[in-house]
């Protein structure tokens, strides 16, 4: 039966898409791996039009699946095939509701993009430092919801971190307003932790109040070559002690997915050649405007730190070789490398993807036994490992050998388990990021020590009875 109706007197015709051809890009995630269906798309403007829908699907027992910038990675903010859920969308709730520079926060929507408060941030002389590549299309509940990571964790932590309060609509429509500023509440349970990071199950994040930060005034990029995991570890305990905790990014990216970027765009520019084992692209940032200007002699004390930096590891036989971003551009291309790794391995195959963290002392030794593993599977498969160095987080992916495989799809389970196998023995993480949805639905059961299981199951069902949220992600 058709439940359209119910929703109709609480939004305008224009919020609601039930049409195949509207709702087609809602019901599909970015890698094309999930696919689903629901009667409609609801796109409220208000909490107030989020708590009437989410009083009206408890009352008549409606899948709600909350969605931001459906940039996910698992499968979270799909619904099944059964075309009876609702998307709910947040992204037409994207108004900032204060900015304040004493306190360093702002009081933000869900649906605001996560590059759009970059640069509010930015007019005001402020930094908010959470960055990932999907950054022109994900939303700040989303980021919430999947407690994201990105590129400058090492520095900042995770969306956790940099949240002060949310407001969310519970699943039978209650409000709750915990969007305080406050840098200090010790009045109880840190209830906004069960939120975030919970995926749409919980609740619907509508609002949030995040740290803000310095705006860094000067930054230093460089790219360098490496011969192991091991070796840029060691290199970043050290950028972190000789630069002053400054060290904003620090991302590994091998031999193999380079070569994958370069071919899948060419015209990205290549900046070591011959292409090294592995390169780290590191940044520090400094928020001192001195530390970026030019003096007398022309150098620029920033530069002069990761430069000097950088000669020391070289005699040092850490680096084979590097180079410095001297501006603006080259800095930008650099980045591009990175950012275009996961599109890049997306069209050069059907990949086999993970997000596994270790402790940092641990990354080489689960990388080393990782591939050992997946050579016994298939030998010829090809490792790109790439990521989050600074924070133990590898997407250890793997795509098919150059020009095919035939039995590549056939392959795909056992590699990802051989992987898992090598994670197992480390005590390290199935999901350092990209969150559980549907995609590691099973696999937490295996994984997860069984009382926490037990705990978050009781907290489901204490938070969502009827269980009209986002059912199948994350936790039964
Ligand atoms: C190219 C690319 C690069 C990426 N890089 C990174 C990275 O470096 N680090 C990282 O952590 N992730 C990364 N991701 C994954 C993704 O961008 C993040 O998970 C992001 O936080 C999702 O935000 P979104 O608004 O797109 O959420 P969606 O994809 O729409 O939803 C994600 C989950 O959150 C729930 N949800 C969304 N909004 C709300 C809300 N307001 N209230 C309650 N639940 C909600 C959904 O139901 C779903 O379970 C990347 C993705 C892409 C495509």
């Amino acid at each position: 039966m058709n439940n359209i109706h119910h929703f109709n007197d609480l939004l305008d015709d224009k919020d609601i898409l039930s049409l195949a051809d509207d709702k087609a890009p809602f019901l599909q995630d970015w890698r094309g791996n999930y696919s689903g269906d629901a009667e409609a798309v609801l796109f409220p403007r208000s909490t107030a039009q989020v708590s009437a829908i989410m009083r009206r699907a408890n009352e008549q027992g409606l899948t709600i699946v909350p969605q931001g910038g459906n940039t996910g990675l698992v499968g979270g903010g799909i619904p099944d095939t059964s075309g009876k859920a609702f998307v709910l969308s947040l992204s037409r709730m994207n108004k900032v509701r204060s900015f304040s520079e004493a306190n360093r926060s702002m009081v933000v929507e869900s649906g605001c993009i996560l590059q759009e408060l970059h640069k509010l941030a930015e007019e005001h002389d402020l930094y908010f430092p959470l960055n990932l590549a999907a950054k022109g299309s994900c939303t700040i509940g989303g980021n919430l919801a999947t407690n994201a990571g990105g590129v400058n964790v090492v520095r900042y932590g995770n969306t956790r971190d940099l949240c002060l309060g949310i407001e969310v609509v519970m699943a039978d429509g209650r409000v709750m307003d915990l969007l305080t500023p406050l840098r200090k509440d010790n009045t109880g349970y840190d209830l906004k932790q069960l939120f975030i990071g919970s995926e749409g199950t919980l609740g619907i994040i509508t609002a949030a109040s995040m740290k803000l930060f310095s705006l860094p005034k000067a930054r230093a990029t460089a790219l360098a070559g490496i011969p192991n995991i091991a070796t840029g570890v060691e290199l970043l305990g050290k950028l972190q002690a000789a630069s002053g905790e400054q060290v904003e990014a620090f991302e590994i990216m091998p031999d193999t997915l380079l070569n994958v970027i370069f071919k899948q765009f060419p015209e990205i520019p290549r900046p070591l050649d011959p292409i090294p084992e592995f390169m780290i692209l590191m940044e520090i940032a400094s928020s001192d405007e001195k530390d970026g200007r030019e003096d007398e002699t022309g150098r620029v004390p920033i530069i002069e730190t990761l430069e000097g930096f950088l000669a020391e590891a070289f005699e040092a036989e850490m680096i084979s070789d590097a180079t410095l971003a001297r501006n603006e551009t080259q800095r930008q291309q650099l980045w591009d490398i990175r950012e275009h790794a996961p599109e890049s391995t997306k069209r050069e195959s059907n990949p086999v993807n993970t997000d596994i963290s270790v402790t940092r002392a641990d990354l080489q030794t689960f990388y080393d036994s990782a591939v050992a593993e997946v050579r016994k599977v298939c030998p010829v498969t090809r490792v790109c490992s790439y990521g989050h160095l600074g924070d133990g987080n590898l997407h250890f992916n793997l795509i098919e050998k150059e020009g095919g495989d035939p039995d590549w799809l056939d392959k795909k389970e056992p590699l990802k388990a051989a992987i898992y196998r090598a994670l197992a023995s480390l005590n390290g993480s199935i999901s350092a990021e990209h969150g559980i949805g549907v995609m590691k639905f099973e696999q937490l059961k295996q994984v997860k020590d069984p009382v926490a299981l037990s705990l978050m199951s009781n907290i489901k069902h204490l938070l969502d009875p009827k269980g009209i949220l986002n059912p199948g992600k994350v936790i039964d």
